[in-house]
């Protein structure tokens, strides 16, 4: 080893001061490898942590269980890189419909991660994916008005740690493998884009969870300079904008962000996107009676989807408690969608099973949380996670 003596921590041999205490699951293989180089390791033993961290084979959660690794190397690693999965509070429903995890991060914090099973209608053809639905903050600050995210403001961000950890869990529950994600759960992944980011190369990448970019998808609610900041990534991860309104009228009504990025200058950045990543993007809108469901909306909904060649996914809202908004009659929201479809545009409404608890992220989180000051009241449905595992 050539690391000099004088930096030696006294309990942790390897270790050196200048190392800065960053949980495993937020590192790519780069950032161990010079880690481990600061350790005087040699830079293979990254690879095999990788390995133990996130191979299919042998998957572990601690560094104990990491047994090809030298015992010194492995406590003074769980120093310097701890591995902290959140704790599973509950999960709500059954193998074969949706799931709900609700997570409990290390400061006491609440987060949601859903897990989909295969509906061809969502995101493509494939009929045997299992789609996660990704958190990627506490809370939200973009204050949606139909939004439950939003409703207490925002807390903070989650780590690139807390990102990745959301797939692992739902692995490891389900015992199957996630092959399709959307960061639709709780916050604005676009106002966390750094950690996001991170957690996205770890997710993507062959050394980690091996997800194509292509298979994930990340929703956001038009932030116009980090919509070109990811034009210009090489991932080719897919993009959605919740665009819930194709007028500024409309939408700045519903969604205060339009004020900061009206719809034109959204679009722009769009066409940016698709130009850049020779993509086609997906608008997301949800259908609430009265605000966004009139016939001219619609008609500028087609005009603004053609130009970009854009899919549209209506969504009927889900009602919030505390909110007064509803979603239209079926025989509206059918109307909204053959004004579309007249128009040439590629719409289809996603009428998925076990919309009531999948739609919405943030209500199971906001449920429990007003419920029980400590958060651990498992609500109506639930089974304790250890029932699932086996
Ligand atoms: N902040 C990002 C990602 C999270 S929201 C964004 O806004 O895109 C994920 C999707 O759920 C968004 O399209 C959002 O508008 C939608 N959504 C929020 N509340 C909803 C509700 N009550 N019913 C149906 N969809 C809802
Ligand atoms: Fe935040 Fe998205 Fe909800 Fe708007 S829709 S409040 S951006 S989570």
């Amino acid at each position: 080893m050539n690391f000099s003596h004088s930096y030696v921590i006294e309990h942790h041999p390897f270790m050196s001061p200048s190392q800065t205490v960053r949980p495993l699951h937020s590192l790519t293989l780069g950032d161990l490898e010079e880690s481990l180089s600061v350790m005087g390791q040699p830079s293979y033993r990254a690879k095999q942590v990788m390995e133990w961290a996130y191979g299919r084979e042998k998957r572990v959660y601690s560094w104990e269980a990491m047994s090809n690794l030298p015992a010194g190397l492995r406590s003074s690693l769980e120093e310097i890189h701890p591995i902290r999965l959140p704790e599973v509070v509950t999960v709500s429903g059954s193998k074969d419909t949706t799931r709900k995890l609700l997570l409990r991060l290390r400061d006491g914090e609440l987060i949601e991660t859903v897990l989909i099973p295969a509906s061809p209608a969502l995101y493509g053809e494939e009929s045997d994916r299992r789609t996660l639905c990704v958190s990627s903050q506490v809370g939200c600050a973009y204050g949606c008005r139909f939004c439950a995210s939003g409703l207490d403001g925002w807390k903070r961000h989650l780590t690139a740690d807390e990102i990745v950890a959301q797939v692992l869990l739902a692995e490891k529950i389900s015992g199957e493998r996630i092959n399709n994600l959307v960061f639709m759960g709780m916050g604005e992944p676009m106002a966390n884009y750094s950690n996001w980011l991170q957690a996205v190369s770890i997710l993507n990448a062959p050394w980690g969870v091996g997800l194509g970019a292509r298979k994930m998808t990340v929703s956001t609610s038009g932030l116009v300079p980090r919509i070109r900041d990811l034009a210009d990534q090489h991932l080719q991860i897919r993009l959605a904008i919740s665009l819930h309104g194709a007028s500024d009228e409309v939408r700045s009504r519903i969604m205060p962000v339009n004020k900061k990025h009206p719809v034109a200058e959204l679009m722009e950045a769009c066409a940016y996107y698709c130009d850049r990543k020779k993509q086609m993007i997906t608008f997301e809108y949800i259908l609430i009676e009265g605000i966004n469901d009139s016939p001219s909306e619609a008609r500028l909904l087609a005009d603004r989807s053609r130009g970009l060649h854009a899919k549209i996914n209506l969504i009927p809202y889900n009602t919030v408690e505390g909110l007064p908004w509803k979603r239209p009659s079926e025989e509206a929201q059918e109307t909204f969608l053959s004004i579309l479809r007249d128009r040439g545009i590629a719409a289809t409404i996603r009428r998925e099973k076990g919309h009531d608890i999948d739609a919405a992220c943030g209500q199971l989180r906001r449920r429990v949380a007003a419920s029980s000051p400590s958060g651990t009241l498992p609500p109506e449905n639930d089974v304790a996670p250890s029932s699932l595992l086996g």
